[in-house]
């Protein structure tokens, strides 16, 4: 059973210095579900120290024993999914599928990294004098810090915490308070495997307080966030004061562009398993969709029927396709954005308001899966990051239209587009201003390929063979007189 109301420092599994807490809920029912500490900057302190402390040696061991450690922790990962999803669905509200391949996504990283960290190589240079010798090896930063979002409870950690640790850094992590639950099941499961104490680490409570002491501090080289442009803004720039080096996931508002030569039943399957995952909260969930003139209304049409289908409920009831959001702030969000579309014009073809369900689910944070038809760029919903399961569908009659309209945003991390048109596919993809395109596509996530935007949504890449040069310096050491 897992223990609630405690963090995870040095090994040891334990509560905020008051004693204080902070309730967990369970987004279906808007119960408490359990403790999470408070913690703020004097346990991000000892953390913080326990990293520092445990840094000297994990970074010496050779790749391969630190890799041995990560495989093991990859197979006790695998031996508990029915556990870790349960956690996740009871703590984020995600049905349990959804929480099956996070599962299997967020234990892919660990895997891919665990296998990526022996692979880190340096270069010998054609020396320019002939008594030179110049050559380029790859050290860890140090310790690193991990701050990371309710809507991916598992896999946000480990995509930032895998490969730190792979790389030979240590770790302070700070998960969501809504979600923390999933984080601490993952560093009992790491301590089962036999990670060292001071690897991995974990605070969690006040989130100003614990970003302010890993700011602060100058141990800390490295920050890993994903969550919204304000919170990464603040974050790049507090970190000015230390010079640290920062990655970051921030907001999207990824364009979905239906070309008249789209399969549009394809497409429109499309839209709905990108703009209802997760309830519509996740950052590549697609937020605007540009369909063109001549198939505007057969592809309403279609997605008014699939949406149509979707079962709201419980993440736990197997039946459930739609889950609740995490919050009632969330909610709201989602209802302003509706009104505000509708009030200017658009027309809900299906949703548009908060579901009756019976109890406990009256209590919880549900909204009802929506259809806009006829939105038009003056409304929120062009311009803002909905984060719900409602998704706006805009006409357009141009190619360059389409991508003048996708562009139109300060966000830039993935995009979705259709057509059968291999010219317009490679146009298309390269004038689109995004960090991820899918054609034809919408499940792009994975531990293979590169993770992250561009323009405001942010720096660096998760990953990958490229989400390991995130924790890894090069140091140029040249020796003379040879
Ligand atoms: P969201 O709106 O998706 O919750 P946030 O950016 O607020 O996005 O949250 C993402 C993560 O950032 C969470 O772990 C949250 O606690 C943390 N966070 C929020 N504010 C701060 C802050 N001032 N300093 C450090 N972390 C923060």
């Amino acid at each position: 059973m897992l223990k609630t109301g405690v963090g995870f420092i040095n090994g040891d599994f334990l509560g905020a210095s008051d004693d204080a807490t902070i309730d967990v809920l369970n987004p279906a029912t808007g119960e408490v579900l359990a403790k999470a500490p408070s913690m703020g900057c004097v346990e991000t302190q000892t953390a913080i120290a326990a990293a520092a402390a445990a840094f000297p040696t994990w970074s010496r061991l050779v790749a391969k024993e630190r890799c041995k450690i990560m495989r093991r922790w990859y197979d006790e990962v695998m031996a508990h999914q029915d556990d870790i999803c349960t956690i996740m669905t009871m703590e984020s509200g995600k049905p349990y599928t959804e929480s099956k391949g996070e599962f299997l996504s967020g234990a892919a990283s660990i895997e891919w990294f665990a296998e990526e960290g022996r692979r880190v190589t340096g270069d010998v240079l054609q020396p320019v004098a002939p008594h030179r010798r110049q050559l380029i090896v790859k050290q860890p930063v140090g310790v690193a810090a991990a701050i990371t979002p309710w809507n991916f409870p598992m896999s946000m950690i480990t995509r930032k915490v895998s490969p730190a640790i792979a790389a030979g850094c240590t770790v302070v992590l700070k998960p969501a308070e809504a979600t923390p639950l999933t984080a601490l099941a993952l560093a009992e499961l790491a301590r089962r495997a036999g990670m060292p104490d001071g690897v991995f680490n974990i605070v969690v409570g006040d989130p100003a307080a614990i970003g302010k002491a890993m700011l602060d501090s100058d141990t800390v080289r490295k920050i890993g966030f994903t969550g919204s442009t304000a919170v990464g803004k603040h974050l790049m720039a507090g970190a000015a004061a230390t010079v640290k080096r920062v990655s970051l996931e921030l907001g999207g508002n990824a364009p979905y562009i239906v070309f008249d030569d789209a399969d549009v039943e394809a497409a429109a399957a499309g839209i709905v398993a990108s703009a209802f995952r997760n309830a519509g909260q996740t950052c590549i969930c697609a937020n605007r969709v540009l369909v063109q003139d001549g198939v505007y209304d057969t592809f309403v049409e279609a997605v008014t029927e699939r949406v149509s289908k979707l079962k709201l409920g419980s993440g736990m009831d197997p039946t459930t396709t739609l889950g609740p959001l995490i919050s009632d702030k969330g909610v709201q969000r989602v209802q302003d954005h509706v009104e505000d579309a509708l009030a200017k014009g658009a027309t809900a073809t299906i949703g548009g308001k908060r579901p009756d369900l019976p109890q406990p689910y009256d209590k919880g944070f549900f909204f009802s899966p929506t259809v806009l038809a006829n939105a038009t760029i003056d409304m929120k919903v062009f311009r803002e990051e909905t984060f719900g399961p409602a998704i706006p569908l805009f006409r357009f009659r141009t190619d360059t239209e389409a991508v003048q309209l996708a562009n139109d945003t300060e966000y830039g991390l993935a995009a979705y587009f259709w057509t059968q048109d291999l010219a317009r596919a490679w146009r298309v993809a390269e004038e689109l201003e995004y960090g991820m395109v899918g054609v034809n596509d919408v499940a792009i996530t994975s531990e293979v390929a590169p993770f992250g935007g561009i323009k405001q949504s942010g720096l660096g890449r998760e990953q990958s063979k490229y989400g390991l040069d995130e924790y890894l310096y090069l140091k140029y050491i040249q020796m003379g007189n040879i």
